[in-house]
């Protein structure tokens, strides 16, 4: 049975969700007009006036704002509060590049908090649970965002942040935790440490979880489902609009519900910035129309989705955006054929027999790029002939070839060579940068 945390905001018919989200994109465009320099003087260029901003149809007359607007202004510019309504600020993990910084006011925080326990009552989660975080605490958003979202569900929270596994294993297992949050490649890493440690998935309570901050395919999903014994959802943010619980899955697991009622997403052609029609994949935008220290408009995620509106079975009206493949400027070049870690992902995992753990490093060579995928081997597979790991790497190869339709140079590696991530692991080494 689906529960809700607020099903009046949650299952809201259309009509009225768009009556709501047009009154507060007009009164959020004056309040940034009056407030933030940048946005006043980008309206003013583009001859745009809060006036012309009548209902979510005029939404693409705004010009859009991007990632350098907030190194640019660095690190209060556009904040749109006087510093005293600030009461906290975060900044990005710093991926790539520079930091940026955030702030919310206490309605802000408020807010946050109840994206997030709507994510977590949609997972199943109430107030009987006991929720680990293993999201870094700090200034990254993952572990302070689910925190005030379970709060608010009345979980009891176990704030154990990121590393030293082992630890981790014996909280989980004595303090009873029944949910936890953290990276994907971090679960995975868990469930690695708990094996070595001779922890069953008997031996623990977990019986779902919520994974995000980094892309992660439905092999990855299955894989972390069944080594934890657990129920794995996604849930997906990002510092500027707000931090995790801008979008989170429902039981039926096929996308991402967005909290329509606090951000808009459009969908749009990254190269000319045209918005696409309904179901087409681009580049996911998002206007911030209930915050008040930091709000964006028409922000530029870079993240590359799809939205689907179709009715869901869970009873939700928000519209749904599919697992993102990874972000713009994640994706790799190579050889002039677009390439995405998580396909490379995708092709290892479904193959079964290889961990889930890789890197792929890009070079150039005599004008011409090299791509190479290093895999780590299981330890199973490590104890086979050399014939066998032969064979693997040939059909590594060929599956990878047939996806992406270019070769690359398949290296096996130890168990245990490739780092584990505590946080967001990094799957990309381009060395192309350094020349
Ligand atoms: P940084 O930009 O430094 O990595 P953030 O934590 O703000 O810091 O990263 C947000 C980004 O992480 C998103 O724009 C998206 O690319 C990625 N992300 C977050 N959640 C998910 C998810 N569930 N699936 C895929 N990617 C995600
Ligand atoms: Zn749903």
């Amino acid at each position: 049975m689906e529960r809700y945390w607020n099903a009046e905001m949650e299952c809201m018919d259309r009509d009225s969700l768009e009556t709501l989200q047009s009154y507060r994109l007009m009164r959020t465009v004056r309040r940034v007009y009056d407030n933030v320099p940048l946005y006043r003087e980008r309206m003013d260029a583009a001859g745009v006036k809060p006036e012309d901003i009548r209902s979510i149809k005029d939404l693409h007359k705004l010009p859009f704002t991007y990632k350098q607007d907030l190194r640019d202004t660095y690190p209060y510019g556009l904040f749109a509060v006087p510093m005293n309504q600030v009461v906290r600020v975060h900044a990005s993990s710093g991926t790539t590049g520079k930091k940026i910084v955030v702030g919310y006011t206490a309605n802000d925080l408020d807010m946050w908090s109840e994206c997030c326990a709507r994510a977590l009552t949609a997972a199943g989660a109430d107030n009987t649970d006991f929720m680990h975080v293993s999201y870094g605490y700090g200034l990254f958003t993952g572990g302070f965002g689910v925190h005030g979202g379970a709060e608010k569900v009345g979980m009891t929270v176990i704030p154990v942040s990121t590393g030293n596994s082992k630890q981790q294993i014996n909280v989980l297992k004595d303090f009873g935790s029944t949910f936890i949050c953290c990276t994907p490649s971090y679960a995975l890493s868990l469930a690695e440490t708990m094996a070595e440690m001779g922890v069953t998935k008997d031996d623990i309570k977990l019986r779902a979880g919520l994974f995000g901050a980094e892309p992660w395919t439905e092999e990855m999903r299955r894989d972390i489902e069944q080594k934890l014994g657990i129920k794995a959802m996604d849930i997906y943010g990002l510092t500027e609009i707000m931090g995790p619980g801008v979008a989170f899955e429902c039981s039926e697991q096929t996308g991402m519900h967005i909290n329509e009622d606090h951000f808009i997403p459009e969908i749009i052609d990254p190269d000319t910035g045209e918005v696409l029609p309904e179901g087409a994949q681009g580049e996911l935008v998002f206007t911030c129309i209930s915050k008040e220290a930091f709000p964006m408009l028409r922000y530029r995620t870079r993240d590359i989705v799809t939205l689907e509106r179709g009715v869901c079975s869970c009873g939700r009206t928000f519209v749904k955006m599919k697992k993102p493949a990874g972000r713009s400027d994640d994706m790799l070049i190579i050889r002039g054929v677009n390439v995405f870690p998580s396909q490379i992902e995708s092709v290892l995992l479904s193959l079964g027999n290889t961990a889930p753990y890789y890197q792929i490093i890009v070079d150039r060579v005599n004008n011409n790029d090299t791509f190479e995928i290093q895999v780590e081997i299981s330890p199973d597979m490590f104890t086979d002939t050399v014939g066998n790991l032969e064979e693997q790497t040939k059909r590594i190869r060929e599956a990878v070839h047939t996806t992406l339709g270019i070769q690359a140079k398949i290296t096996l590696v130890e168990p245990k060579s490739i780092p584990r991530a505590e946080g967001k692991s990094v799957h990309v080494i381009d060395r192309r940068k350094l020349h």
